[in-house]
């Protein structure tokens, strides 16, 4: 995984260039960490990676591991603590509009997943990460299982990031994007970040577009992730409550 170095400091620099303004941090580290988990969405397809489990989970786990790897320390404890947030946003989001637990969805509640963002994020570096898992209660009895359950993570998507970067750099994910908003922006850099680095067995094209609802999926029939731009707003609405 140190191939991945070059590209932490290419990923970097999105990220630092509309990082100034801090009230859109937190809006910009989760649209980030939602990319991430709709690649892995796209990768488990088009690279035909076997789960054993529930797809959203290793989707999830792909985010954390990624914004592990990319980044430098300080850059990658900022990112994962606004992805942490953004799971207690959704499930303030969801109490303030006294919506039930949807048991029955194939993500896991917002609050389980919070748990293991801080857990395997914690987990992949526990020595300078102590206070980040003090800060969000990480509970002792979870902490402690967190190594190995990050080292299960490396194991697991650290094989197929291998491959990927093995293939070089290439041109096998492209943006086409329908605005100029911070979402097209931080989207667009890190597919030219991903792009300078690694390269998928297919096509895949990444789309930023309105879908009239606050969402980002993975179609599995046109090859695509789609990014909706209502996404942005329903962040920026959950900061603002948090
Ligand atoms: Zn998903």
């Amino acid at each position: 995984m140190n191939r991945f170095i070059p590209a932490a400091l290419a990923a970097l620099m999105p990220f630092a260039a509309v990082a100034e303004e801090a009230e859109s941090s937190f809006v910009e580290a989760n649209i980030l960490g939602i990319f991430y988990h709709e690649l892995a969405h796209a990768l488990i397809d088009l690279e035909q990676v076997p789960i054993f489990g529930q797809e959203e989970d290793a989707a999830d786990v792909f985010s954390i591991l990624m914004i592990h790897t990319l980044f430098e320390e300080e850059a990658a404890q900022a990112l994962a603590y606004d992805a942490a947030w953004g799971f207690i946003g959704e499930a303030e989001m969801r109490e303030g509009g006294v919506e039930e637990i949807a048991w029955w969805d194939t993500h896991g509640p917002d609050e389980q997943r919070f748990y293991n963002t801080v857990c395997l994020f914690y987990g992949a570096n526990p020595d300078a990460r102590e206070e980040f898992a003090k800060e969000f209660d990480l509970p002792q009895e979870r902490a402690e299982y967190c190594p190995m359950e990050y080292e299960q993570a490396d194991a697991s998507w650290g094989v197929l990031l291998d491959e990927l970067t093995a293939r070089g750099a290439g041109q096998t994910i492209t943006f086409e994007g329908d605005t100029d908003s911070l979402t097209a922006q931080v989207i667009a850099e890190e597919v030219k970040a991903l792009n300078n680095e690694l390269s998928l067995s297919t096509q895949l094209t990444v789309r930023e577009e309105s879908c009239g609802e606050a969402n980002a999926f993975y179609d599995p029939e046109a090859r695509e992730v789609v990014f909706c731009s209502e996404f942005e707003d329903h962040l920026r609405q959950m900061e603002a409550q948090l």
